[in-house]
């Protein structure tokens, strides 16, 4: 979408992106600036990466792990000082570590790393920001979850697997909970997205790539920008009936049974 064709949905709106310094967070923070929000850009990556990327947006940033419930406390405090408000939280932080693989290979360390930064991390940020919202008596909170939340893979990664399951699960109920309160809580089930976190994993492995690819009806990888479009509906009020939602985002892959050829 061109600069000129976005609308301008979020003008007045304070969002917080976790993970927003690459990949899915990244292109997100961008398009919730361009559509008027001002974003806090919410990454554990060195200042000298995060400063920048605030910067472009007219935004600040973060240094926060989001594993660490003192730190993520403080840092929506931080917004809220600055700001004024936090309406829209896009709790997407993720990692997808090759060491979590088959459960017959993952050892305990590498499952639970992956639980304290896939899941652990959206219940904290879940958990310090519904005060404010609730408070405001308006919100939108966008957890990425994925497509594996829905669907199995034989190329397993089981602790993602399960920790993507746990947000999709947790979404639900956060949404219902607090269906009358004015705050929305949703869920992105992206498909497989070209960012570094899925370059990282398909390039230790190649043939898991060509295997994954196979199966998306539309032939290739979804784009990062493609999933910020999707949030930022999820953040606007054009999506003030949708709670408790997967939103699934994926060029088709969790209704095929067989894909196209060419
Ligand atoms: P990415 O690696 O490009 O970006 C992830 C960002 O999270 C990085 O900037 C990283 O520094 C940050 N991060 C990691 N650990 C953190 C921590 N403890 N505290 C704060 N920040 C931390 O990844 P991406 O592909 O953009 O993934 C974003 C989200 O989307 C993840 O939750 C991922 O599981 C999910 N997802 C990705 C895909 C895909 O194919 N790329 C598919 C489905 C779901």
């Amino acid at each position: 979408m061109t600069e000129q064709t976005i609308p301008r949905r979020l003008v007045g709106r304070v969002a917080v992106v976790t993970g927003g310094a690459s990949g899915i967070g990244l292109a997100t923070a961008r398009r919730m600036a361009a559509e008027g929000a001002k974003v806090a850009v919410v990454d554990v990556c060195e200042e000298s990466i995060g400063e920048p990327l605030a910067e472009e947006l007219g935004g600040m940033f973060v240094k926060t792990d989001v594993t660490d419930s003192d730190a993520v406390e403080a840092m929506f405090a931080s917004v809220k000082a600055a700001y004024g408000s936090i309406d829209i939280a896009f709790n997407n932080a993720g990692i997808s570590p090759p060491e979590d693989d088959s459960i017959l290979d993952t050892d305990l360390a590498a499952w639970r790393r992956v639980q304290e930064v896939n899941l652990t991390s959206v219940y904290l940020c879940c958990k310090h920001v519904l005060p404010y919202m609730l408070e405001q008596g308006r919100g939108s909170i966008i957890n990425t979850a994925s497509f594996v939340a829905i669907m199995g893979a034989a190329t397993s990664q089981i602790s993602y697997s399960a920790s993507k399951g746990g947000v999709l699960s947790m979404t639900r109920e956060l949404g219902v909970q607090f269906a009358r309160k004015g705050v929305r809580v949703n869920a992105l089930c992206p498909g497989p997205v070209n960012t570094p976190l899925l370059k990282e994993l398909f390039a230790a492995d190649p043939e898991k790539a060509q295997r994954r690819l196979v199966h998306v009806p539309m032939g290739r990888f979804g784009e990062p920008e493609e999933m910020a479009a999707a949030v930022a509906f999820l953040a606007s009020d054009d999506s003030s009936f949708m709670t408790a939602n997967e939103f699934v985002v994926d060029g088709g892959i969790s209704s095929a049974y067989v894909t196209p050829v060419d």
